[in-house]
C-alpha cells in the first residue's frame, strides 16, 4: 500500500498566516494555500479528520473551567468582505464543536440602544464564559472598518479606536482569553463570482443584499482600512491572521487549524477526580 501523503507542511498555520512587521495585504495571494500542500479533496478530508480533536479539546477546556483549573476561554474573531465565507466558517468549522461549548455572535449595524453606548459595550456583553469558544462574526473591528470607510463617526473619534482596541484586547489576554483574529482575504474577482452566484440561484437570493454592491464600490477603501487595522492591532499577544479565502475549502481548513494550534498550546488535560475513584467504583458495584 502506498504511504499516505502528508499534506500539511512542517510550518504551523500560526506561523504561515500571522501578520508580522511589514505585512502588505495587497501582496497576499488570495488563492494560495500556506502551510498546506494538498489539493481540494485532501483539504476536505483533512478538515473532517480534525473535527474530533477540536471537539475534544473544547470539552477539556470546559471540564477544566468547571473544576477551577483554569478560567481560559477562546475568542475567535472572523472578519472579511461580504461573501468572504464567514458563514461557512460558522457551519463547517465551529459547527463540529458541541453547541454547548460555543457562543456565536453576529454583529450587525448597531441598534439604537447600542449606539447610546461606547463601541465596545456590545462586544463586552458577548464575550465567552470560561471554558467556551466565543466566535464573533464581525466584531469591534467594524468600528474601524465600515465606520472609517463611511466616516460614520468623526475621524478623530475612529482614529482613537485602534489604541482603545489594543488596550481592550490586552485586558482580555491578561484575563486568560486566547484571542484569535482572522481576516478572510478574498479577491474582488472572487467576490464578483460569488455575488453573481447568489443572484443566479433562487436558493441563494436570501443571502444577497443590494447594499453589498454599494459596499463593493468601496473595495479599495476597505482594503486600506484593513491594512491599517492589521498594522496597528497586531501585537504579539493578539496578532491578526490573514487567511487566503478564494478557495473555501482552504479557508475552512486554515481557520480550523489555527484554532487547533492555539488549543494544543494550552496543554489541556482532563481534570483529576476530586473523589476516590476506587471507593466510588466499589460502592457502585455493591448496588443492585
Ligand atoms: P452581514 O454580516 O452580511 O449580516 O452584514 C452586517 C452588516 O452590519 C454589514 O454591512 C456591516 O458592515 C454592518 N455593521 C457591523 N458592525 C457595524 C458597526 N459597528 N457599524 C456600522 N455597521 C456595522
Ligand atoms: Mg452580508
Amino acid at each position: 500500500m502506498a504511504k499516505k501523503k502528508t499534506t500539511t507542511s512542517a510550518t504551523p498555520f500560526i506561523d504561515a498566516l500571522r501578520v508580522g512587521e511589514g505585512f502588505v495585504l495587497a501582496d497576499a495571494d488570495t488563492r494560495s494555500t500556506p502551510a498546506f500542500t494538498g489539493d481540494k479533496v485532501q483539504g476536505k478530508e483533512a478538515l473532517v479528520a480534525a473535527d474530533d480533536e477540536l471537539d475534544t479539546l473544547q470539552e477539556q477546556l470546559f471540564a477544566m473551567s468547571r473544576t477551577g483549573d483554569t478560567r481560559r476561554r477562546l475568542l475567535l474573531v472572523i472578519q472579511g468582505m461580504d461573501t468572504s465565507g464567514k458563514g461557512g466558517i460558522m457551519r463547517h468549522v465551529v459547527g463540529s464543536v458541541d453547541p454547548q461549548g460555543v457562543s456565536i455572535t453576529a454583529f450587525k449595524k448597531p441598534t439604537a440602544e447600542e449606539r447610546k453606548h461606547p463601541f465596545l459595550w456590545r462586544i463586552r456583553k458577548a464575550l465567552p464564559e470560561p471554558g467556551i469558544i466565543g466566535v464573533f462574526d464581525r466584531s469591534h473591528y467594524e468600528d474601524v472598518l465600515v465606520v472609517r470607510v463611511h466616516d460614520l463617526v468623526p475621524p478623530q473619534q475612529w482614529a482613537r479606536r485602534y489604541s482603545t482596541i489594543n488596550d481592550f484586547e490586552k485586558d482580555l489576554v491578561d484575563d486568560e482569553v486566547t484571542v484569535i483574529k482572522v481576516m478572510m482575504h478574498i479577491s474582488p474577482q472572487e467576490q464578483k463570482e460569488r455575488l453573481a452566484e447568489r443572484l443566479a440561484r433562487p436558493d441563494k437570493h436570501w443571502k444577497f443584499n443590494p447594499g453589498d454592491l454599494d459596499e463593493r464600490q468601496h473595495w479599495a477603501a476597505y482594503q486600506e482600512a484593513y491594512q491599517v487595522a492589521l498594522d496597528r492591532c497586531s501585537p504579539a499577544h493578539a496578532p491578526w491572521f490573514v487567511v487566503p479565502a478564494d478557495r473555501k475549502w482552504y479557508a475552512r481548513l486554515a481557520v480550523q487549524q489555527l484554532l487547533l494550534e492555539h488549543l494544543r498550546a494550552l496543554d489541556l488535560t482532563w481534570p483529576t477526580a476530586d473523589f476516590d475513584v476506587a471507593e466510588q467504583t466499589a460502592r457502585l458495584e455493591q448496588m443492585r
